[in-house]
Formats: structure tokens, sequence, C-alpha cells
């Protein structure tokens, strides 16, 4: 297929704007053809009224003929076979098997998606009938169900060129819900962006969704999101990055004279918790394991580990030796675009220029435009305290082990913790009823703990959560990975005493899409 660099306005093309952009080959430093043309305000605009315009008729398809749409837009990805993963590869620099993964487990996520738009319990349907005869007063029937909010705008990360950008879980939960979506595309894949707008297209055409129902805008100006967040007719945001990024989005958005929901993700220092019995016994193994999870992909997952808390002690000295055997084997591996390696660079730097911080380990340093060695940095308990920026994410492959010298210390740095994505555990029996405190206090700090495991990898089913306290993400009360990130897009509308003709179909007496509802303080799918 060939790429036009033009905005999606529903199944329009549009160019309007002279000021162009091209995508680069990280790797090589090369320019990819295509000039993308970027958005003007008026496009903007445009893209959001028609989704406006789509979204009631959107809204009330029914499940059936969304979860079939959400089908073609998966079978639609995989009909654009290698033309888009070779793109994706020269845009990313991301390997093509590793692209290929990404690649299933967004078509999976649509699929998913499906199914759970057909079984349809996920508008949490509730049902208090009305009580005539109750003194003093009479009650009225009193049902609820999640509703879709309306037209949303969704921004991806550059990392998952595929699984968290245009057709990826912030699209994917949102159209399930019923809601309209206008994407900014990620200005580091423009061409991997555009593919996938068109397969979106091609299966709203081919499902009879009407026009508006998906539409692309791309730029590298932040005048394009910003503008997309700001258009009064957006009812809310979904957006994965930089924390930079997305608290910027978050408060413009708060600054609206109508504020809606922002759903940000954003990044995540995801701190591993190493307990001396573990450290004693299997010290070695682990060492070997966490080299792979912090360089696994360049680093660049929002689930990297970039924090260790270690035990000192003459094991802790093995484990670094091992750690630094494994990195320093560990070949350069570019990063997805100049800006990410900058970053990275200059948060490695200023660990590394700090006095109170070792660089422990370095890996390979290598050829390409953007290929940075993996780092291992060491610090005390007392100056990890001392200076919070510790704390924050640099993101690519690199880790701040911190060195612990009681159990006090311990539970003292996970007290002290902002919030993150991820918890990790490594401990035996023994540690974990030793610790078992520890537990509850970070349960108050981050989405996900992990025993015993590696926080990279993120499943995506119904019991994921890919969320956590703020700074990780503006959100608390949701993920955005896993079948719950469809209840982002819903918002609860109550009907009071409503004839059964008026009611949707979720709420009717005879349960006709037979789903779950909680009728009378019970879960049922009997009819009312
Ligand atoms: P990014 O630079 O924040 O970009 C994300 C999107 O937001 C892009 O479209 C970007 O457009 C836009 N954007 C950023 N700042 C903006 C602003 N001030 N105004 C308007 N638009 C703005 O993030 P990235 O570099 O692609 O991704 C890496 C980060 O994402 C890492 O920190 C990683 O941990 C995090 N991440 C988090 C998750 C998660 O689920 N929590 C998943 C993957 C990645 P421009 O490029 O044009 O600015």
């Amino acid at each position: 297929m060939e790429l036009r660099g033009s905005q999606y306005i529903g199944q329009i093309h549009v160019a309007g704007n002279d000021e162009t952009f091209t995508a680069t080959n990280p790797a090589s430093g090369e320019v990819l053809p295509v000039e993308f043309h970027e958005a003007t305000a008026d496009e903007v605009d445009q893209a959001v009224r028609l989704a406006e315009e789509a979204f009631p008729v959107y809204a009330a398809k029914s499940p059936e003929q969304r979860a079939v749409f959400l089908e073609k837009i998966a079978e639609e990805i995989m009909e654009l076979g290698d033309d888009l993963i070779q793109r994706c590869h020269e845009e990313t620099a991301l390997p093509g098997g590793r692209l290929k993964g990404e690649r299933g487990r967004t078509v999976n996520q649509l699929k998913l998606f499906a199914r759970v738009v057909r079984e349809g319990s996920w508008v949490d349907a509730r049902i208090d009938t009305a009580l005539p005869d109750r003194q003093p007063l009479p009650r009225a029937d009193i049902r609820q169900m999640l509703k879709p909010v309306g037209p949303v705008g969704v921004f991806g990360a550059s990392n998952f060129p595929l699984a968290f950008s245009v057709a990826g879980g912030d699209t994917a939960s949102a159209l399930a819900a019923g809601c309209t979506v206008v994407v900014k595309g990620h200005p580091a894949h423009p061409g991997t962006s555009e593919l996938i707008a068109v397969a979106i297209l091609r299966a709203a055409a081919a499902t009879g969704m009407p026009d508006g129902t998906f539409s692309m805008v791309q730029g590298t100006s932040y005048n394009v999101g910003e503008a997309l967040v700001k258009h009064p007719l957006i009812k809310a945001v979904g957006f994965t990055g930089s924390f930079r990024g997305g608290k910027a989005l978050f408060d413009l958005a708060n600054q609206r004279d109508e504020p809606i929901p922002v759903f940000a993700e954003m990044g995540s220092t995801n701190p591993v918790f190493i307990l001396p019995e573990a450290l004693k016994t299997k010290g070695e193994e682990i060492a070997k394991s966490f080299a792979g999870s912090v360089t696994l992909g360049v680093g660049q997952f929002c689930t990297n580990p970039g924090l260790a808390f270690i035990p000192k002690s003459p094991e802790s000295e093995t484990f670094r030796e091992v750690l630094t055997d494994a990195i320093s084997g560990i070949d350069a591996g570019n990063m997805l675009t100049k800006g990410i390696k900058e970053a990275f660079e200059n948060g490695a730097n200023k660990l590394s220029n700090q006095e109170y911080i070792e660089t422990v380990a370095s890996g390979v340093t290598g050829e390409g435009s953007t290929a940075v060695p993996a780092k291992i940095f060491k610090t005390t308990y007392e100056s990890y305290g001392a200076q919070p920026f510790l704390e924050e994410e640099v993101f690519g492959p690199s880790s701040l082990l911190v060195e612990v010298k009681s159990k006090t210390e311990v539970m003292d740095v996970a007290r002290s913790l902002d919030g993150h994505l991820t918890a990790t555990i490594h401990g035996t029996e023994n540690d974990l009823k030793e610790y078992a405190d520890l537990f509850g206090l970070l349960e108050r700090k981050v989405g996900r703990l992990i025993v015993n495991g590696y926080p990279t990898g993120v499943e995506v089913c119904d019991a994921m959560v890919h969320g956590g306290p703020y700074p990780a993400t503006t959100a608390p009360q949701s993920t955005s990975v896993g079948t719950n990130a469809i209840k982002r897009f819903g918002r609860p509308v109550c009907y009071q005493d409503f004839p059964g003709s008026l009611l949707p179909d979720a709420l009717r007496n005879s349960n006709p899409l037979k789903i779950w509802r909680l009728i009378n303080a019970e879960y049922t799918k009997d009819p009312v």
C-alpha cells in the first residue's frame, strides 16, 4: 500500500498544510520515504466534529455489530502483511520477530474486546425494582448501566508502535465501549500509524460503521495534540507515553471550561525488592534474569525494572559480579529515536556524575546511530533517601541498585515510594513470611505486585492491572491493559421509573442480552 502522508478525517484524506515531516530509521539515521503533513487546527476540528456526528449512530450499534467491527480491524491489520512489519521495523529499529509478536498481541487484544462486547456484562447493569409499599416512603424503580462517554482522543507511545499506538489498547477499548475515536499519531512512526489507520477505516467501511467512527491526525508539533485535548467535543483522553507529555495533557484537560478525564499511563521505575534469603540461595540466578529484564527491548518498556533494593552483604557482592558479567556481554541496541537516546544518555550521565553513585556495569557500545550500552549503578540507602530524583525513570537499559542494611530500611524505602506501575519481590518462603507487611505497603504504591518474577511482559487478560497511583498514571482507579480498560470509556447513567419500552436492552426486564446484572443485591442472568 502506498502511503499518502495525509490526515484521515473519517474516510477522507486531507493534506492542507505545507509543513511536513519525515520518519527516520533510528539504526541508520536514513530519512525514510514519504513526507507527512502536519495537521492544521482546522483539520483537527473537522475530525472531532465528524466523530461527534458519528457518535450517536455508532453508540447505537448492537454489541454484535461492534464485535464484528473489532474483529474486522484485526483481520485488516493481518492483511497488511509484511509491508507493516517492514515499515515498522524501519521506523523503530525494533526487530521483525518482536514486531510480529506485538502485532499478534494487538490483534488478539481487538478480538478479546470483541468477546467482552459480545458477552456484554461489562456495562455493569444494576436494577433496584420499585418498592411501592415501603414505609415511610415508597422506592422508585432505579436502574443504571455504563454508557459510552462520547468522542475520545487517543495518544500512543513510541515504544509499542502497534500494541500501544493507533489500534492499541486505548483505541480498542474506546471503540469497544461505543465511543468514536480520533488518534493523534506518534511522529516517530508515522508510516506505521498510517497503515494501521487505513486498516481500521477499511474495517469500518466493510462493517457499515458511520464515517467518523475513527479518524487520525498526525504532526510533530504539540499544537496538534493540544488542539485535540482542548476540543470541547472530546469527552475523554487516552494517553500512553512520558510523564512530561501525560502531565502536560492532563493539566490542559483540567484547564478546559469543561474538564475531562485523562487516562494517562506514564513512565515508571518499577522497584524490585530482593530479600535476604533469596539473595543467599538464588542470587546468581536472579542477577542473570534481572540483566535480561533490564535490557529487554533496549530497556524501552514502561515496566523496565529501573530500581532494585538489595541487602548489603557478601552475597550482594556476588550478585553484582554476576550482574556485571551478564551486562558486559550484552550488545548495545538501537533506541527508538534520537531524542530518546539523548534523554537516556543525559539520565545515565546525571547518575554516573554523582559522587555517591558507582557505575558497576556497562554493556557493549554499538555502532548504530541510536545505539546505547546498558548501565547498572549502585548507591547507598542514605544517598537514595537524600536524593528524590533517584526514583525517577531513566527510560532505557539501566537500573540503580540501592543497598539496604536492615528490614527497617526496606520498609522505609517502600513507605517513601511514589506511585509505580509494578513492584517485584524476590523471596524464599521464609522471606515472604518475614516481610509479609511489605506487601501491605506496596499495595498502596503500585498497580501490579509480582513475586519471584519480572515486571516486563504485560499479559492482556481479564485480571491484568496496568496502572497505578500518580505519577505512574493520572487515573489510579483504572487500567490501560486488560478487559477492564473498557470501563474508562463508560459513564454510569441512571434511569428512574422508565417505561420498559424506553429502557436500553441491558436494563430491560426480559434481559434480552442475557448478561449478568445486579438485581436487588444479587448477581443473576435471570429476568426481572
Ligand atoms: P511521549 O514523548 O510522551 O509521546 C507520547 C505522545 O504524546 C506523542 O504523540 C507525543 O507527541 C505526545 N506529546 C508528548 N508531550 C506532549 C505535549 N506536551 N503536548 C502535546 N502532545 C505531547 O512518549 P514516548 O517517548 O513515545 O514514550 C516513552 C515513554 O512512555 C516512557 O516514559 C515509557 O515509560 C512510557 N510508556 C508508558 C506505558 C504505560 O502503559 N504506562 C507504556 C509504554 C510507554 P510528540 O512526539 O509530537 O510530542
